[in-house]
């Protein structure tokens, strides 16, 4: 074996897991595993899990905050406008810089996968270029897929239908759509119609903005779903945010839901951009925006989480960390019973990995050598901590290392060191 990590505990629950890793993939897991490698590492009962993914992501914005100013009431329009004010100032090697170093940041928090929209409605398409050429260049350090994104608009915008082909043209992977951005609802319905071709026509999968309103009468999921299973596409398809669905009435839901479930498609929460950025039109109660995440996972749709935005012109926060994601969306869902917290995790795990359709994902011989140590014994412990990731390993090679989070404290006349972990409390 080149690496074998020892005792680790798995996000299934077995223990005392020694995992063998040879060249890119890993070879054999299994407990007291007699063999030698060249490293070895002691995972001491924690958690040793598959790489978390970033399923919805704009890369082309992220880290721009304060360019060229602040958003001053930290609402969605205002953050639509101000990135428009950026637009015409901006350079494909500023987007090129800015996304490089986020995905710096996701490799040591050990996100090794995001799905990222790039607007694609400034006719010059800098960043489609800009990423394109980043997810190329980054091929060997994380998997980016890149979403056409019509920011502005579809059939609202002149240029975007042939800037979308051209975007496809220049390499972009997955078709986008903003249905409720555009002037009507039945202008909405024809853009998801006419997107929802082209997919099928090119055999590419789908992720669209959908229903990122407080109006319960966005229903554009519903042609979402019904365009899936027209084109037969079930399971290459994704609805992001979805946020109308927490406002809609509970009878129409009661329909939707199965008709999502049928169709296979996926269902991506933002939870700290949805939190933030809806129900601001309230006064109280206010609505909280997030997707109905607890009624969609018990219907057998997939559902992942996304981040969205870290310190852009809609969201000043973030440090692109996956467990504060899943942390929000338990939270805003009311979701801390047992089964409903490490559903979160597996939000932004295997759930995640099963709507970007990724190959050879998982803690399994013959799956790829990715995979995070985690300085907590389990996935709710790590949620609970936003547990530092000790060891991120990327096909078979050590990508980033973090230093166990210790603190020290002067207590009782002597020093005490603790984690915050459950072994804490046994020390007590
Ligand atoms: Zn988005």
């Amino acid at each position: 074996m080149d690496i074998i990590i020892r005792n680790a505990n798995l996000q299934d629950g077995r223990s005392g897991i020694d995992i063998g890793i040879l060249g890119e993939r890993i070879a054999v897991l299994q407990a007291g595993l007699e063999a030698k490698a060249g490293r070895e590492i002691d995972a001491s009962g924690r958690l040793v899990c598959p790489p978390f993914i970033d399923s919805h992501l704009h890369l082309d914005s992220t880290l721009s905050l304060g360019t060229p100013r602040l958003n001053q009431s930290g609402s969605l329009l205002e953050g639509i406008s101000l990135w428009g004010e950026l637009k015409p100032s901006l350079t494909q090697d500023a987007i090129y810089q800015r996304a490089r170093k986020l995905c710096v940041w996701a490799m040591a928090r050990g996100t090794l996968a995001i799905r990222s929209h790039v607007d694609i409605c400034d006719d010059r398409l800098l960043a489609v270029d800009a990423l394109v050429a980043l997810r190329d260049e980054l091929k060997p350090y994380l998997d980016i897929q890149l979403v056409a994104f019509p920011q502005d608009g579809y059939l609202r915008t002149a240029s975007s239908p042939e800037n979308l082909l051209r975007a496809l043209a220049k390499g972009v992977d997955i078709i986008g759509g903003i249905p409720h951005f555009e002037r009507t609802m039945a202008d909405g319905a024809a853009s998801v119609a006419q997107l929802m071709r082209l997919a099928a026509e090119r055999g590419l999968m789908v992720d669209m903005h959908c229903d990122e309103s407080d109006d319960p009468l966005s229903r554009h999921i519903e042609t979402l779903a019904a365009e899936t299973v027209r084109h037969g596409m079930q399971g290459r398809v994704a609805g992001s945010h979805l946020t109308s669905m927490h406002s809609m009435d509970n009878y129409y839901v009661s329909k939707l839901i199965p008709l999502i479930a049928e169709a296979g498609v996926a269902a991506i929460a933002n939870p700290l951009i949805n939190i933030t950025l809806q129900g601001r039109h309230d006064t109280y109660p206010k609505r909280r925006g997030m997707t109905r995440v607890k009624e969609l996972m018990a219907a057998g749709v997939t559902v992942a989480f996304g981040h969205d935005c870290v310190m852009d012109p809609w969201y000043p926060m973030g440090s692109h960390d996956m467990l504060e994601v899943a942390s929000m969306a338990l939270h805003v869902g009311h979701m801390t019973g047992v089964e409903e917290i490490k559903s979160c995790f597996e939000a932004v795990t295997v759930n995640a990995a099963k709507v970007l359709n990724l190959e050879n994902y998982g803690l399994a011989p013959g799956n790829n050598a990715d995979l995070v140590i985690l300085q907590a014994a389990d996935p709710i412990e790590a949620i609970r901590l936003r547990a530092e990731r000790l060891f991120v390993i990327r096909r078979g090679k050590i990508l980033a290392e973090t230093e166990p989070r210790v603190a020290k404290v002067q207590f009782g006349g002597e020093v005490k060191s603790l984690d915050f972990t459950r072994a804490d409390l046994d020390l007590c």
